[in-house]
């Protein structure tokens, strides 16, 4: 049977007042869209309403007040935000069913209320972000998505289907809005698209002008390049293993770039990969593996892998589990294939057993783990930057390396951390690992 899709959640956004409140309302949308929810351009069409306010002047609150009554009238669940939010007796006491009352820049706030009002649940399938990215983003990391939809047509996936053939963003709108998180605090932007390194295809790879001077080409790489000037820290998700890809490696190697890759390959088996219909099918893909080690020696691969993919043979899936051997990724994530509802590769004959399914999955788990352990015990004595993302009342903390990527990687527990704040990047030496995380020390402490 095939897996159905949960449809998203849509919210309904009015923005009132300055130009600040317009940049609050962008923000508050682009980490809803990042959280799986969908945007409605009328009231009937919302799950929830966000009435984003002005109070400067008396008239701008009887605007605010007055919008908020209409969004009431219209749909009913209404969230309100903004400048008036310091007034919430005012507005409880005139619309007491209004779900929830947060301030002006209260982004996490007001995203919280609207996960509690309309729950967004996300799919494996068309979502990008980790389901535990439902949790709210901390202010220290940000996704930033540069493109909607995809030009290719693999045949487990409905994405094109649903979302359409590759939309690039304007390369100026997304260093704005990476320069306005990391005005906001973020330390690390995470680079997410179906597709991250056909950016641009569809603009002809145009140059824009930059308000600083100068002009950036809607391209993985000049992105890349200038997102580096931007934020301490970059790391690309959905990478292809285009022969273009090969240039952002040095910007890994000049420190520009996170020296992490986040690339689903999804199998290795040649008549699989035929099969899935998947983009950039090479075989010479292991010797440019090799070639990035030769000039980014840490750089971090990570990756997907699907079994029990329709028409597997046991020497498909070996050739796999040789392959791996040969690539040594660092970061491997398997799943059992599911059908999805109006996927191709449904229709394909010879589907692997679900008892099979699961053999598979049990064995490549066991080759990635082990090479994982192998890999994390190698780093035992060296010393990585690590950007914290908790600390605790006894002098630890925890934090991710490099090598991992928040909620699908590993996480560096460190001991005698009680000087470090969330968001800090501290250097931190290795003291030991496991199959999957390193534990270590505060340089210094
Ligand atoms: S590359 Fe393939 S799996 Fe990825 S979104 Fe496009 S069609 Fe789907």
């Amino acid at each position: 049977m095939a897996t159905k899709l949960p449809s998203p959640p849509r919210v309904g956004m009015v923005s009132l007042g300055c130009p600040k409140n317009l940049v609050d309302s962008e923000r508050i949308l682009t980490q809803l869209r990042a959280d799986g929810y969908q945007m409605s351009p009328d009231y009937a069409g919302a799950d929830v309403v966000l009435v984003n306010t002005c109070g400067f002047l008396d008239s701008a609150k009887e605007e605010s007040l007055e919008a908020i009554g209409e969004a009431i009238a219209e749909n009913g669940r209404v969230i309100v935000t903004g400048c008036m939010g310091k007034e919430a007796e005012t507005i409880r006491a005139r619309f007491p069913q209004v779900l929830a009352v947060t301030g002006a820049h209260q982004y996490e706030q007001v995203v919280e209320a609207v996960h509690a009002a309309a729950p967004a649940s996300l799919s494996p399938y068309i979502d990008l972000i980790p389901d535990a990215g439902l949790k709210l983003t901390p202010r220290h990391y940000s996704y930033l998505k540069i493109s909607e939809g995809c030009n290719h047509r693999c045949s487990f996936c409905i994405i094109p289907s649903l979302r359409g053939d590759l939309v690039s963003r304007r390369p100026d709108a997304i260093l704005r809005e990476a320069e306005k998180l990391v005005a906001a605090g973020t330390k690390e932007l995470l680079v997410i698209s179906q597709d991250t390194s056909a950016y641009g295809l569809d603009l002809r790879h145009a140059s824009w002008p930059l308000k600083s001077g100068g002009e950036v080409r809607a391209h993985m790489t000049d992105l890349a390049r200038e997102l580096g000037r931007i934020a301490p820290w970059v790391r690309l998700h959905y990478v292809y293993p285009y022969p273009h890809v090969d240039n952002v490696i040095p910007l890994m190697a000049e420190g520009l770039v996170l020296p992490y890759l986040d690339i689903p390959f999804q199998h290795a088996a040649p008549s699989v990969l035929k099969r899935m219909k998947r983009p950039g099918n090479d075989a010479k893909v292991l010797s440019r593996i090799h070639a990035w080690r030769d000039i980014c020696p840490d750089i971090a691969i990570r990756s997907t892998f699907v079994v029990g993919f329709p028409g597997e043979t046991e020497a498909d899936f070996q050739y796999l589990l040789d392959w791996l051997d040969e690539a040594q990724l660092d970061r491997v994530g398997a799943f059992r294939f599911e059908p999805v509802e109006g996927a191709a590769a449904n229709l394909l004959p010879d589907h692997v057993p679900e008892e099979l399914k699961e053999e598979r999955y049990q064995r490549i788990m066991a080759k990635t783990a082990a090479i994982s352990a192998a890999k994390l015990a190698a780093k035992i004595g060296r010393t990585f930057d690590v950007i914290i993302d908790a600390v605790d009342d006894e002098g630890g903390a925890t934090g991710r390396s490099y090598a991992d990527a928040p909620e699908i990687d590993g996480e560096v527990f460190l001991r005698d951390a009680g000087h470090v704040t969330v968001g800090d990047i501290v250097p931190v030496a290795i003291e030991d690992a496991d199959e999957h995380d390193l534990y270590g020390v505060p340089v210094g402490a």
